[in-house]
Order: C-alpha cells, then sequence, then structure tokens
C-alpha cells in the first residue's frame, strides 16, 4: 500500500510513511471489509461515514509538517485510523468526532491499541476542542464550504489547517497557514469528502 499508492504519487515525508507502515488498517475497517483495507480508495465504516482512502491520509499528514512535540486538534475522528497515524508522530491528539457510537467505538479501540497520547470526545468539532487550545496544527477530515472561525482562533502562529473546502459533492484540499494573525491559504487538489455538519446532531 505505502510504495504504490503513496510513495508512487509523491509522498516523501519520512514520518508520515513509517507511521502508515507500522499502523494496520485492517483494524480500521469493519470485519466484512477486512480484505479491502489496503487498497485505494475509502470504505464505508457505518453511519454513512468512511474511512478516508489510504493516500488522502498520507497526503494530509504530510501537508500539516507534524513535529514530534505537536499537539494536533483532528476534526472528524471516524474509525480512528488518521487519529492512529498522528499519534505515532506527535505528542498528543485531540480528536472530536460528531457521532457517538463511532467517537466511543475509535476511542475504546485506540487505548486497546496501546495510545495513550490520544483524547477523543463526542461533539461539533468545528468549534474546535477550547479546552486543549491552542494547536500547533489541526486537520479537518470531513467537507465544508468555509474554514470555521473557531479553528482558526485556536491555532498557534505559523500553525496549519488541513481542511477539503467546497461544496457538498467535491472539494479542494486546502492549507491553511496563520502568518501574523492572518489566513494564508494554499489550495492543493479537488478530493470528496463526506460533509461536515456543524449542527449538533
Ligand atoms: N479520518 C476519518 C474520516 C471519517 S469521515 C477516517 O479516516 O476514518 C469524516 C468524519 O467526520 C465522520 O465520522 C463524521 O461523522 C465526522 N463529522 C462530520 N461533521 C463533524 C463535526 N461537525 N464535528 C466532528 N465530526 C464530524
Amino acid at each position: 500500500m505505502v510504495e504504490e499508492q503513496i510513495v508512487a504519487r509523491g509522498v516523501t515525508d519520512e514520518k508520515t510513511l513509517s507511521a502508515m507502515n507500522k499502523v494496520e488498517r485492517h483494524n480500521f475497517v469493519p470485519e466484512s471489509l477486512r480484505e479491502d483495507a489496503y487498497k485505494d480508495y475509502p470504505l464505508p465504516i457505518g453511519k454513512e461515514q468512511t474511512i478516508s482512502q489510504p493516500y488522502m491520509v498520507a497526503i494530509m499528514t504530510e501537508e500539516l509538517v507534524l513535529e514530534s512535540a505537536d499537539r494536533v486538534l483532528e476534526v472528524g475522528t471516524g474509525s480512528g485510523y488518521q487519529t492512529a497515524i498522528l499519534a505515532e508522530i506527535v505528542k498528543e491528539v485531540y480528536s472530536v468526532e460528531r457521532v457517538e457510537s463511532l467517537a466511543n467505538d475509535s476511542m475504546a479501540k485506540l487505548k486497546e491499541m496501546g495510545y495513550n497520547n490520544i483524547l477523543v470526545k463526542t461533539g461539533n468539532g468545528s468549534k474546535g476542542w477550547k479546552e486543549y487550545s491552542p494547536f500547533d496544527k489541526i486537520l479537518v477530515t470531513a467537507g465544508t464550504n468555509h474554514i470555521p472561525d473557531s479553528l482558526f482562533e485556536q491555532l498557534k502562529e505559523g500553525g496549519k489547517i488541513v481542511i477539503p473546502v467546497g461544496d457538498k459533492y467535491t472539494q479542494e484540499l486546502t492549507v491553511v497557514t496563520k502568518v501574523n494573525g492572518k489566513m494564508q491559504e494554499r489550495k492543493l487538489f479537488e478530493c470528496v469528502f463526506v460533509p461536515l455538519i456543524e449542527d449538533e446532531g
């Protein structure tokens, strides 16, 4: 998976590649789809949600330019796979998931796997997680038509947000950097994510 789908498409960040070589993706997909766990596409994980395509996880991770001392906020825990990748690289990961059963299942699984640098909570992640802010990096794994104010407010100076921005059908993977308190945006390529839902559910 890493060689054919990720290195072949130009991801070079050693931290990203070694985390993706280490974390066993089949532990994060439903039992019935295990044989597809390492294939080149997203998979359903229930509750109308998906585990992102491996390449998408890799490029989003690489674009965050993670440091081992970073504290990272993730919005959209889903299966917990991306959460585990982040936790392999950085000091602390805070992840917010809107669907309670996904949040609970992922937290339990990640704990069982031995991760002790991850906290997951149920809630509307577009509001961030004020208690633990500010964050060095923020990753949003659901599509939205705007960059939520709270997320930018909870980002440190020099920090980055990686977020799919667009309409319901397609988005552009966007990297936002906070420079002198202002937003600097860079668009990467088109992508398709499930929507970031901003009501309380
Ligand atoms: N990184 C996950 C992606 C899951 S899909 C993985 O690879 O498994 C996106 C997730 O975002 C879904 O689980 C969805 O329930 C969640 N989500 C949508 N809107 C949200 C919001 N406002 N706050 C937190 N999570 C949200």
